[in-house]
């Protein structure tokens, strides 16, 4: 990480969430892409009916990791995206990755463009969308570039101010990363906490579809997000998923949605609020953090017993491995002793952990539990 840790002076406008209550979040929601202009009609008008949502989004140029991936419908697709707006009076957007897509989006009067993560990493195609937006007054969101470089990312913010855009924010989507995760990628909240620290006013909206890229982890991610501050959410809504030409795993159905919505918890207290945030509420944000952490490693470590299972499973081995488990104990005990822990707790811990992974690869050998 390069960031230095100096204040960054960005003006920002309101961005409206044009719901009951302004006070609420910005909620972007709409399909990963636009794929027709029934598909795009009929998720917003049931987006629409659930009363939560300020903006509708659709991608039409789809920037793939691989080729052979569908690469979004193009301009054909804008008609469409002026249709939902006519039909149901949302807002609308887009992601836009160069100076084209920029004057196609403003023709067909996009309110929203936001620039994907592949994008402002690098500072040529944000330089090139910061020329064409000049003299606009677009709403312009930035997401995270997808390496974890918080320079690089109040780079490209300060390249589409310097273009005179105030209604301006970032998304937050997660990074990529090596190290095995249960998120597609990974949250890395020190990252949008350092942006904060260094442009306190910058409203800063979390992607928790691009993080999760599964739906069952979307609510927990949605509300950590509305913990930590965060001014919005913007989450992947398709009228059917399971036939969505990309980010299928990912995408919510639109009564899916309004359950998460209605099921959100709006705090008071905020903890990304770095100037009146008080010692006690920043020791209860690292022990967060920390929980989280454990709790997506101990996850790993029950995947990995699940694929032990399968092994001794084809392979005809006993479950318990005495020596093994008895090397585990000692080594981590003292491990565990060495960084200040009590040995108890440790012998406790442990056991249950090895308790539960015997059950994991029980039920895969067995496909039963073994009773405790
Ligand atoms: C998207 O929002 O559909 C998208 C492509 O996101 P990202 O740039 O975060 O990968
Ligand atoms: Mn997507």
């Amino acid at each position: 990480m390069t960031y230095t840790g100096a204040k960054v002076e960005i003006e920002t406008e309101h961005i409206p969430n044009g719901l009951e209550n302004p006070e609420w979040p910005l909620l972007i929601a709409g399909p990963c892409s636009a794929e027709s202009e029934e598909q795009l009609i009929d998720t917003a008008k049931k987006l629409k009916a659930t009363k939560r949502v300020s903006i509708f989004r659709a991608g039409i140029w789809k920037p793939r990791t691989r080729p052979n991936s569908f690469e979004g419908i193009g301009v054909k697709g804008l008609p469409w995206m002026q249709q939902v707006k006519k039909e149901t009076g949302l807002r609308i957007a887009t992601e836009v990755a160069n100076a084209e897509h920029v004057e196609l989006a403003l023709k067909y009067e996009v309110d929203l463009l936001w620039i994907g993560a592949r994008t402002s990493a690098n500072p040529f195609s944000v330089q090139e969308i910061a020329d064409s937006l000049k003299g606009t007054d677009v709403s312009v969101l930035i997401k995270n570039p997808v390496n974890p470089d918080t320079e690089l990312w109040i780079g490209a913010l300060e390249r589409i101010s310097k273009a005179g855009i105030r209604k301006l924010g970032a998304i937050h989507r997660g990074f990529s990363s090596h190290e095995k995760s249960v998120f597609r990628n990974s949250p890395m909240w020190n990252i949008p906490i350092e942006l904060k620290a260094a442009c306190p006013q910058l409203p800063i909206i979390c992607d928790p579809s691009h993080i999760c890229g599964n739906t069952e982890l979307i609510p927990f991610i949605s509300q950590k997000a509305l913990d930590m501050d965060v001014r919005g959410l913007m989450i992947e809504v398709h009228n059917n998923p399971q036939c969505a030409w990309s980010d299928a795993k990912q995408q919510l159905t639109p009564e899916k949605y309004g359950e998460l919505i209605y099921g959100l918890l709006l705090r008071s207290v905020s903890p990304m609020q770095c100037d009146d945030q008080t010692a006690l509420s920043k020791m209860r944000e690292d022990i967060d953090l920390l929980d989280d952490e454990i709790i997506q490693k101990l996850s790993l470590r029950m995947k990995i017993s699940n694929k032990i299972g399968q092994y001794k499973k084809e392979n005809n081995v006993t479950i318990l491995q005495m020596n093994r488990w008895n090397d585990i104990v000692k080594h981590r005990i003292n491990m565990g002793k060495a960084m200040g822990l009590n040995e108890d707790f440790l012998k406790a811990y442990l056991n249950l952990i090895h308790q539960e992974s015997i059950n994991v690869q029980s039920t895969v050998m067995n496909d039963k539990p073994v009773k405790k």
